[in-house]
Parts: C-alpha cells; structure tokens; sequence
C-alpha cells in the first residue's frame, strides 16, 4: 500500500516518526515534491484566499500526491497538551482537502486529542494501524520505533543545529556533510515562525541563506530546549493557548532575553493565532528596545521584497550598535488586583444583551459602563489593535477604552478555549490598555466554566459578593427579558418581509426594548412582551407576499451585533426577505435553566447534519454554519447569508467546506472588516435576493 505524506505544515514536526510507523508495517510512504510555484498555484485554486498561505501550500502538496498514492495521510490534529488547542485549520484539515480535492484517494484521518485520554489516543493509533495489519503486537512495535526515531530528529536538531530539513536528511538518508556551524559574525537574527514558514525555502524566498550570505548568524526556536521555550512562553502569557506557541512566544521571549541583534518574526497572511501572538512579542521587543521585523507572507510576496526588508533591517542594527543604547529589563502585567473592590464595571455589550444586563447591575447594585458599539468604538479600536485581528477584537477593545475613559476600573470579559481567537483577546486587550497607561482590574469568564452555577459565581463576584438569593433573583429577571426580546425579535423577523410600510416592525422592536428594559418585575415583563407581540400582530400586511426565506450563520458577533454587520436582517427585511437565525445567536438559548445543556443537544443536533462534510468541531461557529446549510437546505429555505469576520478562521474553514455539500442551497459569504461599506453590501444583498427570487420561479416554488 503506497501512503502519501504532504511536504507540509506537521511534516516538519513530524515526519520521520510519521514515515517509520508506516513502513514497520510494510507500507511505501511518499512524500511530495519540494514546494514550487505549481504546487503554490494549484494548492491556491482549490481554497479561497482567507485560508491562510500554509493551508493553501499544503493543499498543493495533496494534489501533486493525487494519482500516486492508495491513501494520503492527513491526521486532525486537536491537541497535544491538555487544554491547549491547534488552530482551526489544523483541527479541520482532513475536512477541507476532501471538500477542496473530491478527486483525493482516501485519507487516513485520524483525530489526536489528548484531552479525550491516553486510552482513546491508544485506540485511534491502533485504528490507524489496522488499515494495513489486524497484528496489534505489530502495531505496537511500530509505535515504539516510531516514537524512538521523534526523539532521535528531535535530539538531532537541538544537539547539531540543525533545522528540521537538514535533520530529517540526516535521520533518513544519513547524508555525508550537514549542520549549520554558526558564522563568525558578529550579527546574530532570532527567526521565529512556524516551521513550515521558516524552514520551506520556497514560501519564505530561501530568507535564511539570505540572511546568511549577509553574514548573519541565525538562530531558530528548534535549538532552544522545550523546557526553556516553556519558561519564556510562562513568562510572557502565563500559560499556552494554542499548540506549537512554543515556536512564536517561547521562542521570542527566550531570544530576547538572550543576547541577539534583532527578531524576524515570520507569519503568514490570515494567520489568525500569529496576528495575536506577534503582537504581544512586537510590544516586548519595543520595551526592550530590541529591533523586531514581522515578515507577513502570501502568495503575491516577493523575493525582491524580502530582500529590501532584510537590508533595511539588517542596516538598521548595524546602524544602531554604532550608537548602542543600555538594554531595558521589562516585565509583562499580569492583572493581580482580583481582592480590591469592584466600583464601576466596565462590559462590551452585542445584541440584546444590554437590558438583561442593566436589570441585574441595578438589581445587585453595581454601576456599570456599557457604552454602545458606534463609528468611534471602531476607530478607537483599529487604531490600537493588531493590523490582522479579527474585527470583534477590534470592537471590544475600542469599547473597553471607552468604558474606562467612562469611569470604569473594572473591565468584564468573556474568553473561551476552543482554538478561535477570542480565548487569545484577554491576554493582547489588557497588554494594550496597559501600555496605554489604564488602571484598571481585568476579570475573565472562560464561557466554558461549568454552566449555570459557573455563572451565578461569577455574578456574585462581580457584585462584591451580594447574597445568593439577590443574585439568582437578578438572573431570573434578566435571563426572563432576553427571553421576552428573543420572542419578540423572532416575531419582528417575519413581520418585516410583509410589512406593508417598511421600518414599522423595527420601531416597534426598538420601543419593546426600552420597555423591556424598564420592566421592574416578571409579571410586567410578560405583559410588556404580549402587548408588542399584538402591536405586530396588528401591522397591516401583505399577504399576497410569500416572502423569500434566507437563514443567516456565522460568527455570533458579527450576527448579532447590527452595527457590524450594518442591520443587515432590516435591509433584507426591506427586499422581503424573511429572516431566519441559528438558536445559539439568541442570548435566551444561553440563559435557558441548565444552560449549556441545551446548547450541547442543539450542538449534538447540529453534529448529525455537518457529519458528511465536517467531522469535528474547529471552534468558534465553524460547525453550526456548515451544519445550517444542510438544516435550512431541508427545511425549504431560499438562500443563506454567511456572516464571518475577514480571516476568522473557523468560518474560513467552513467558507471552504460549504460548497461541497450536495445540498446546492445559495450561500452569500460577506466578510465583515473595517474596510466593509454599505452601499458595497446593498448592492450584493440586491443581487442576492434577485437571484433567490429567480431560482424560486425556476423552480417553480412561488
Ligand atoms: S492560521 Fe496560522 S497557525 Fe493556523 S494553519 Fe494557518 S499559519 Fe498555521
């Protein structure tokens, strides 16, 4: 059996290990040519172009393997540390090549997750080996070589120097002359990066020889131990987020701290992990007054480019030791004020939220900032953020310098561990406002904190611990108006496709919310829902109109926060379009007693439908987007409108894995970023919507 291995992304990690595993049990392993532009090209005409550079080449590397091969070898690899997670692209890898690459051989797939256990890692290997023996002491034997042989590369490359091509060489093939003997040069340059930026000469324009042939000595995060990447990472962000942080922040900090010239650090275009990672290192280099280049690569980068951008670099540092200033010893902030009193709280606030949580602060007696999300929150946001975040980082840090030039000394926010981005926020927000010179406590809610007791703790914390009876009293209020303003939104939704005089059902809306808001009690927040729910009832409607039917999905802050996604469902309501969104993009579905369990079933629910297409969770809203295109395809629905932030990187996996379904439902992707114009989005709502209306007639459903 011939089993293909892409040169790409992990072969770097794990190649040999991979490569001996298979042959113990007597397959041909293949590996793909070297990079090349054909292999860039064809890689970047199967995936869109938020799919990150590295992705795209590894895509590449798959369809050179095509033909050639009985199976190719694409494990999903979740996590190999406990509570620390891959990016999104790697979780749902084996799911993009089949949606990209229909022609690809089967591939051997399996998901590692070290957070299921020893036990099922044990069985997913053993799964793997079967394909070619039913022998498990044979298995057994393979793993045990296998992982000798990754001790050994890895042993290679720290005691040698050698990058993890040069070893891979020497494990393999055991050629005559290697290893990098270091240059006498009196310039060294620290290049961190992942390895297959760093070490594929064709993505990266071969910038090691380069730099090499201008006399400088490189140093590369694989020659520093683990346990001192670990300490440097420990250092700068506490604890890991995403697997292989090692290579960018581990090894950032350890080289900063280590007598080098300059940093180069080397990301890729839509990286979603390194536009958070880099800047955290950006900011410890300028407070170590050290230079730090980030080389932002894609496709269109040039060699001529990176040229000019070495030399610039590598003058300035020779520039600067002919005036060499002291070094600065600089230590990160680690927020440790958790005992001090909570005044003002400052919370970033989307959708309805803000009158649920109004109800509980006046309730529990806390005075807090929730400034609405405007031009100015986004303007204060982009001006202070990393250039490649996603926009929801963006609108939350502009709405925390808000709150605190609001008077707020305590900022509220939710962070998550599931790979996407926004368990990364906390840790850049506060490094940021921090060098913005804000005092201020930072308190974090993992939304994964054991349900609704983990709520009600946090509640209580937040509201210098007022007594039980008041908290839940508060929360029963509060989650019983996100219930009533869910209700009343659902309703809204469908009134504005047939309303007759366009805008009446959103006045409405905005009235029930105020009212809503206001309502001291239970009783009158019933009363207050049913009067709206009649006021609807009662706006004079269209009923010769059997309005379009489209289902919005994507990333819950875009969706839910009108502003960014510039009241999207009012202008499709204005076309006639009724609208239609997932359960876990109403704050209600959330609150809902016993909380994430009903989400967990909506999340089981939602399994079934993506499974054909998407076979694990990649984060964020990943899964339930390209699980609602199948759903609201059965359910009879027109079209679906897919709302992502640019380069978000769960709903880039999801972007790419959609069209491949058979359910050929229309799907318009808009991808929301600070560059997103209205009139640009009205223009393609229009098309859109003609297009449904004529699809319908073809096929005959009006
Ligand atoms: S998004 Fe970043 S971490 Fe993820 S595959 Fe792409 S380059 Fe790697």
């Amino acid at each position: 059996m011939r089993i293909g291995i892409p040169r790409a992304l992990l072969y770097y990690q794990y190649y040999p290990m991979w490569k001996t595993f298979f042959e113990e049990l007597g397959a041909e392993v293949l590996v793909s040519p070297l990079t090349s532009a054909e292999v860039v090209a064809s890689g970047c005409s199967r995936l869109s172009t938020e799919i990150c550079l590295p992705v795209r080449v590894f895509c590449g590397h798959v369809l050179s393997l095509v033909n050639q091969c009985d199976h190719i070898f694409i494990p999903s690899i979740h996590s190999v540390e406990l509570k620390v997670y891959n990016c999104p692209k790697f979780i749902g890898l084996p799911d993009l090549i089949r949606a990209s690459i229909p022609e690809c051989p089967p591939l051997l797939e399996p998901d590692f997750d070290v957070n299921k256990g020893r036990r099922q890692l044990y069985l997913t290997i053993y799964k793997l080996g079967q394909i070619l023996t039913r022998n498990p002491w044979r298995i057994r034997k393979a793993v045990d070589k296998a992982l000798k042989v990754h001790r050994k590369y890895r042993e290679e490359i720290r005691s040698q120097k050698l990058t993890p091509p040069q070893a891979i060489e020497k494990i393999l093939y055991q050629p005559k002359e290697l290893g990098n003997k270091g240059l006498d040069s009196n310039m060294t340059i620290a290049l961190v990066g992942h390895p297959y930026l760093l070490y594929d000469e064709y993505i990266n324009h071969r910038l090691m020889r380069k730099l090499e042939r201008s006399s400088v000595n490189v140093v590369f995060p694989e020659m520093v131990e683990p346990i001192e990447l670990r300490q440097s990472l420990t250092q700068l962000v506490e604890q890991p987020y995403w697997t292989y942080e090692d290579e960018v922040i581990g090894a950032g900090g350890y080289y900063l701290r280590h007598g080098i010239d300059g940093i180069i650090a080397l990301t890729a275009f839509g990286c979603g992990p390194d536009s958070l990672m880099v800047e955290l290192l950006r900011r410890r280099a300028k407070k170590l007054d050290k230079p730090f280049l980030n080389l932002v690569l894609d496709e269109h980068t040039t060699e001529t480019g990176v040229v000019t951008r070495l030399e610039a670099f590598t003058d300035m540092i020779r520039r600067r030791r002919k005036t060499s200033s002291p070094s600065f010893h600089y230590i990160p902030h680690f927020g440790n004020e958790a005992e001090e009193e909570i005044n003002v709280l400052g919370i970033q606030t989307f959708g309805n939220v803000l009158a649920a949580i109004k109800t509980v602060a006046k309730m529990l007696d806390i005075s807090i900032v929730a400034p609405p999300v405007t031009k100015h929150t986004l303007s204060l946001g982009t001006r202070y953020s990393p250039e490649f975040t996603c926009i929801p980082f963006k609108f939350i840090l502009g709405n925390f310098i808000e709150a605190l030039e609001q008077g707020a000394d305590t900022l509220f926010m939710i962070t998550s561990v599931n790979a996407c981005r926004l368990g990364y926020y906390a840790k850049v927000q506060e490094q940021i406002l921090r060098d913005l010179d804000y005092k201020f406590k930072f308190l974090k809610f993992k939304s994964s904190q054991k349900g609704l007791v983990g709520v009600l703790k946090a509640v209580k914390h937040l509201t210098n611990d007022s007594p039980w009876s008041t908290v839940i009293a508060a929360y029963r209020l509060g989650t019983a108006k996100l219930e009533a303003l869910d209700n009343i939104e659902r309703q809204v939704q469908k009134c504005r496709a047939i309303e007759i005089e366009k805008g009446m059902a959103h006045r409405i809306f905005r009235q029930a919310v105020t009212a809503i808001e206001e309502a001291p009690d239970l009783s009158s927040i019933k009363q207050v829902m049913s009067q709206h729910l009649e006021k609807l009832n009662q706006i004079p409607k269209d009923s010769g109109i059997v309005p379009l039917k489209v289902g919005i999905v994507g990333e819950i802050y875009v969706v839910m926060e009108p502003f960014i996604n510039m009241n999207l469902e009012v202008e499709l309501g204005k076309l006639g379009v009724e609208v239609r969104r997932t359960k876990s993009t109403f704050f209600s579905e959330w609150a809902r007693l016993g909380q994430f369990n009903v989400l967990n079933e909506e999340k089981k629910k939602m399994q079934r439908f993506a499974l054909p297409y998407l076979k694990r969770d990649v984060g964020g809203h990943g899964f339930e987007s390209v699980a609602e295109k199948v759903r609201l395809s059965m359910e009879g629905y027109d079209g679906i409108i897919h709302l992502a932030p640019f380069t978000c990187m769960p709903e880039a996996v999801a972007e790419n894995i959609m069209p491949s379904t058979a359910e050929n439902i229309p799907v318009l992707t808009l991808l929301c970023d600070e560059q997103m114009a209205k009139a640009g989005l009205l223009t393609r709502l229009e098309a859109f919507v003609d297009l449904l209306r004529w699809r319908r007639k073809k096929l005959g459903r009006l």
